[in-house]
């Protein structure tokens, strides 16, 4: 059994507090936890446990969150900027094993980050 929240959350056994993108390569919903105005993540449908996992055969899902990522900041008019960014391991801050990407605007970001 798969006790993974973001899987899940595609699964739609969690519900989130609001979809913004779905294909059937990845799914993207409001961070329940914002850090900025604009704070949305980015998943792969795969379960992929986190950027240490990642396999050549990725490739096309990790390229396409990048192409998901810039549509959605284009769509939320995030003309003055954006981070994205994922969490790797226990010093980065990642607390769900699932592979995510944070998509962060709507504010200026400190350098380097904290
Ligand atoms: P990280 O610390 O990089 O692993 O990020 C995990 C993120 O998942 C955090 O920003 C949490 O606020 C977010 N999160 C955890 N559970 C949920 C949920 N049920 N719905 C939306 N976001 C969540
Ligand atoms: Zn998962």
């Amino acid at each position: 059994m798969n006790d993974c929240i973001f899987c899940k959350i595609i699964e739609g056994v969690i519900p989130v507090k609001k979809k913004i993108f779905e294909d059937d390569m990845v799914f993207a919903f409001e961070d329940i936890n914002p850090q900025a105005p604009v704070h949305i993540l980015i998943i792969p449908k795969k379960h992929i446990s986190g950027l240490d996992s990642v396999k050549r055969e990725d490739i096309e899902i990790l390229g396409h969150i990048q192409i998901v990522a810039s549509k959605i900041a284009e769509d939320m008019n995030l003309k003055e900027g954006y981070r994205l960014l994922t969490n790797n391991g226990i010093d980065a801050g990642q607390t769900v094993a699932h592979l995510h990407y944070h998509l962060l605007g709507g504010r200026t970001f400190a350098w380097p980050p904290g």
